[in-house]
Formats: C-alpha cells, structure tokens, sequence
C-alpha cells in the first residue's frame, strides 16, 4: 500500500532515529542535572537548540519546546491573551485555521475574549484588505496561519505582520505544514510568534516548539500555560523530552539541508498525480493552483463519497476533508469557507506525496485511482 497522507504525518527519517537513539538508551540523563549525564543531556538539547534555530533563522533563546503544535498553539494563544490582558481583548483569526487554533479561539470566547473569524476568498486566500477592516483598539493578537493542512495554500504573512504591527497587534502563525517543506524565515515573514511539530517533517511524533520573538525592544511576553519547575526560562516547566528534542533539532537539520533538492522533488510528483487525477470529468482543484505547499493536492470529485472511498482503498492511503474531524462526518469547514457546495466537500480527497517516493510510483497509484473512481462511474457523469 502507498501512503499518500503525509500533510497528517510523516514517517521518521532514519537518520532521525540514529540520531536519538542514545538518548533513549544509555544517555538517559534529566538535561537538568548538574552532573555527567545532565550535562551530556543538556549538550544535546542545546546542539538541537541550535539547529532549529538555523532552519527558522531564529535564536536559540526564542524556542520553546512543547509537546507538538497544538500546545504550542495553546501556549500562544492562551499566553498572549493572558500577558496581554491589560492591552486589549480581541483576537483575529481565520475561518480556514486548523482546529487547535479554532478550539483554542471558541474557550477563549468563553472567558471573555472576542474573536473575528475572517473569510476567504474562492482560492484559499486572505483578501488583505477584509484583514485591514477587523482590527479595532482592542485587537491584541492576529492568527494566521502559514500553509493549510487540507488545501496547502499560503498566505503573504510578511504584509500581514505590518498591519498587525500597525496597530500595536502581535501576529501568530501556525506554520505546521509549511516548516520543513518550504522555506520559513522568522525575521522575512516578521512573526511574533510560531508553532511547528516534528512529526510532519519527518521527526519523531509528540515534540514540537514555540518560536517567540525575544529581540532586543520585540520582547513578545507571553503567560506560561504549564507551571512546575520553571524549565525553559519558565515559559513551559517540565522535564525536557530530550530524545525528542534531539529528533526535532536532526529532522531541521536534514530538512534545511534538503529542502531545495526535496521541494522540486515534491512538485514534479505532485504534479504528475495532479495531472491525471484532473482528467475526470468534473473534477476540481481546492485552493489556488500555485500559491500552496509542494506537496500536496486536494480534489472534489462529482458524485464521490470520499469517507466511504478512502476506507475501501487497497492499494493507497488518501485524507478526505480534515484527518482530525473525521470522527464525525461533517463536511471540511475548510472546504466550506472556500465557497465549495456540501456535494463538493463530501467529496475531497487530499492526497500528500513525499521526496521518499518516486514517479514510477506514483504514476502507478495515480492509475489506480483513476481506475477506482471510474468504476463509481463518475467519469460517465461530469
Ligand atoms: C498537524 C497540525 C497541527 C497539530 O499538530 P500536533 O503535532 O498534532 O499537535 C496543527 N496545525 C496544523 C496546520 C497541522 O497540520
């Protein structure tokens, strides 16, 4: 079976896995002790430190690690609401954002904190202006996320970060799907804040971090959400996962140094699935055409009940609407904010290649797609 799911998650790279191996095994030292072991703990963590410093063009003491980006995204939100208490009391997101940002947003509106969801034009896209109009006094923080999960469209945060800064707001992105696959600059995209998780390039599951501006006069303050020990410049007590970190700091090492090579990699296999997948009669592409991830593709197909499809597959392994909301079959609220009709987001599939896989492969799945949806008879009914 061919696993084309990997905007959900990504395997572990082994070189990855070699890379933690000893600090889950013999150098099993707490990073906060100050004898032999610590110190060996504490060295890793900060080689791996470092690391992700360098693929985010941050600095070390501007990451906090967390236990993936939904904490991360609960450490941002929840901590600039709270620092920034005294300042203001209104948080502008998107209708698009991935589910941790929007359930984060809906308890926020329940201790008092207004939130604006913003809509999206056709393509995915924020319209800069409609962003302009949602700012008011009280506006203390913009959440914007970098790359959609279910469609892979981007959007321009550096023009965003001037209208947040304008008026005194601070803006945060969840740049998950974007870390990793294409470039991501702190500074060239001026962000406040950031949340990724190793897990969707290629590091180990339950680890990610919080890049949080701490420059000289861009101090970003922020309220720690778990107390206890006050590791991490207090910002996130609790005993470092250094094996995880490690793999973390090893998955940004490899991905900044393959990133150019993997990105034409992913887009000519993109590309190729797209392609033949867009010859069903009927079919459309979710989102703008160029102006998204390398590696990903989300069609709706006429008449397709894509839950019923992706669970009969034998062959491939395909997302439908959003991984995380797929206990209850609802249609992708993505989807939804794009215009798209209940019929049409019923029947998305989204499909994420990897630089691991190859075009013979995937030339060969995408026939068989092909193959399986024309048996539905969709191709008879454009
Ligand atoms: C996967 C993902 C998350 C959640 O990441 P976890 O590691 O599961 O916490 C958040 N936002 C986006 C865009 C994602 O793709």
């Amino acid at each position: 079976m061919l696993y084309l799911d990997h905007n959900a998650t990504t395997p572990l790279d082994p070189r990855v896995l070699e890379a933690m191996m000893p600090y889950l095994t013999e150098q099993y030292g707490n990073a906060s002790s100050t004898h032999k072991f610590g110190l060996t703990a504490k060295d890793a963590v900060t080689r791996a430190t470092q690391q992700l410093a360098d693929l985010l063009n941050a600095q070390p003491n501007e990451l906090v690690f967390t236990s993936g980006a939904t904490e991360s995204i609960n450490l941002a939100l929840k901590g600039v609401a709270e620092a920034y208490a005294d300042r203001g009391h209104h948080i502008i997101t998107v209708a698009t954002e991935h589910k941790a940002v929007l359930d984060v947003c809906a308890y926020l509106e329940t201790i008092g904190i207004a939130v604006t969801y913003l809509p999206v034009q056709p393509d995915g896209r924020l319209d800069p202006d409609v962003v302009e109009a949602a700012f008011t006094d009280q506006t203390i923080l913009l959440a914007v996320m970098l790359a959609n999960n279910e469609t892979g469209v981007l959007q321009d945060l550096r023009p965003l970060a001037e209208l947040a800064h304008a008026h005194e707001a601070l803006l945060f992105t969840d740049a998950t799907q974007a870390v990793g696959k294409i470039p991501v600059d702190v500074d060239a995209l001026d962000v406040d804040l950031l949340a990724l998780s190793a897990h969707k390039f290629y590091g180990p599951k339950g680890v990610g971090a919080l890049y949080t501006r701490q420059r000289r006069g861009q101090r970003t303050k922020l309220t720690a959400q778990m107390h206890g020990g006050g590791h991490q410049r207090g910002f996130r007590s609790g005993t470092l996962n250094v094996p995880g970190i490690v793999g973390l700091g090893a998955a940004a090492h490899w991905a900044k140094t393959e990133l150019d090579d993997n990105n034409q990699k992913l887009v000519s296999l993109r590309d190729t699935l797209e392609a033949s997948l867009l010859e069903i009669p009927g079919s459309i592409l979710n989102g703008h055409p160029t102006l998204r991830l390398p590696n990903i593709t989300n069609i709706s197909f006429p008449g397709l009940e894509a839950d019923t499809w992706v669970a009969a597959q034998t062959e491939i392994m395909a997302a439908t609407g959003s991984a995380c909301t797929a206990a209850i079959i609802e249609p992708s609220h993505v989807l939804q904010a794009m215009g798209r009709s209940n019929e049409e987001a019923f029947g998305a599939l989204r499909f994420g290649v990897s630089h691991t896989q190859t075009v013979e492969e995937i030339a060969q799945v995408a026939e068989a797609i092909m193959l399986s949806l024309q048996t539905l008879n969709l191709l008879a009914n454009p």
